[in-house]
């Protein structure tokens, strides 16, 4: 006999629905009251991660950049390609962000940041949005006004505030026109990338045994498996300090736009709700 049918009815502990038989065992609540609660928790968890963890890979990428001066070869080419999946766990970030901001209306931020998986559409997505719509339009979608517009928006803000609000919006819009200048590597890169991050991507030393010629000493390979699965992608890389120096100033303009967007967005928004209360004038 199916288990569904063995089991009592369960209900939703804080509304009391009744839950779906196929739900997992651990679920107390219904869907809609999850979010529920989730919602109610936006506002401090995007605070808390802007204010440390999506520091974490500008933090890991300055470390790698500083200890290859005093590396050998190979200790360069891992430090060097550990800076390049540093570039695509930043991307991964704010596309996760933007993303949740932007469906704000539809599920819970939280939601949309946990659920977010990094993939072809969206960074296509993402940076069509960047040369069509252009980066003002990209700060409203995400609920985020113009920063002339903060000083006279009604809500609790004081002064300081408005400014720090006001000067996170500049630098936001700043960092998202460096992005546009990005567009053609950052797009093919990261398009490459989220094809192939759900699978390992080993390091190896040498190209010879694969493809009978040799990678230069100051270049990185990684091998993948084509989407299809029946082709070799050999990935090489540049360790030299100034293509790594460049990548790393993309994953600073990366971080300090998502800190910047979650930053303007919780001041904005403090109980987290997703519509915009500083658009009722
Ligand atoms: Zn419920």
């Amino acid at each position: 006999m199916n288990e569904a049918y063995t089991r009592p009815a369960r209900t939703c502990a804080e509304c009391g629905t009744l839950l779906d038989a196929a739900r997992p065992a651990d679920a107390r609540v219904c869907l809609d009251c999850f979010d529920r609660y989730l919602r109610g928790l936006d506002a401090d968890f995007l605070d808390s991660f802007g204010r440390l963890g999506a520091r974490k890979q500008i933090i890991v990428a300055e470390a790698c950049l500083k200890g290859l001066v005093l590396s050998d070869t190979a200790d360069r080419k891992l430090l060097a390609i550990s800076i390049y999946e540093q570039f695509i766990a930043a991307a991964s970030n704010l596309l996760a962000v933007y993303d949740a901001l932007i469906d704000r209306e539809r599920q819970p931020i939280m939601r949309g940041i946990l659920q977010f998986e990094l993939d072809r559409a969206r960074v296509i997505d993402f940076f069509a949005r960047l040369t069509s719509d252009g980066p003002r339009e990209m700060l409203d979608a995400a609920g985020l006004p113009h920063a002339e517009q903060v000083v006279a928006l009604p809500g609790d803000l004081d002064a300081r505030e408005r400014k720090q609000v006001r000067a996170a919006l500049i630098d936001a819009l700043a960092d998202l026109e460096r992005l546009v200048a990005f567009e053609e590597v950052g797009e093919r890169a990261l398009v490459g990338a989220a094809q192939r991050l759900a699978a390992p991507m080993p390091v190896i030393e040498q190209t010879a045994w694969l493809e009978g010629r040799s990678i230069e000493p100051g270049q990185v390979a990684a091998l993948a498996l084509s989407a299809g699965g029946r082709r070799l992608e050999v990935n090489v890389l540049s360790t030299d300090e100034e293509t790594l120096g460049n990548v790393v100033d993309g994953i600073e303009v990366m971080t300090r736009l998502v800190r910047n967007l979650i930053f303007s967005y919780v001041s904005l928004h403090p109980n987290g709700a997703p519509f915009d209360a500083w658009r009722r004038v």
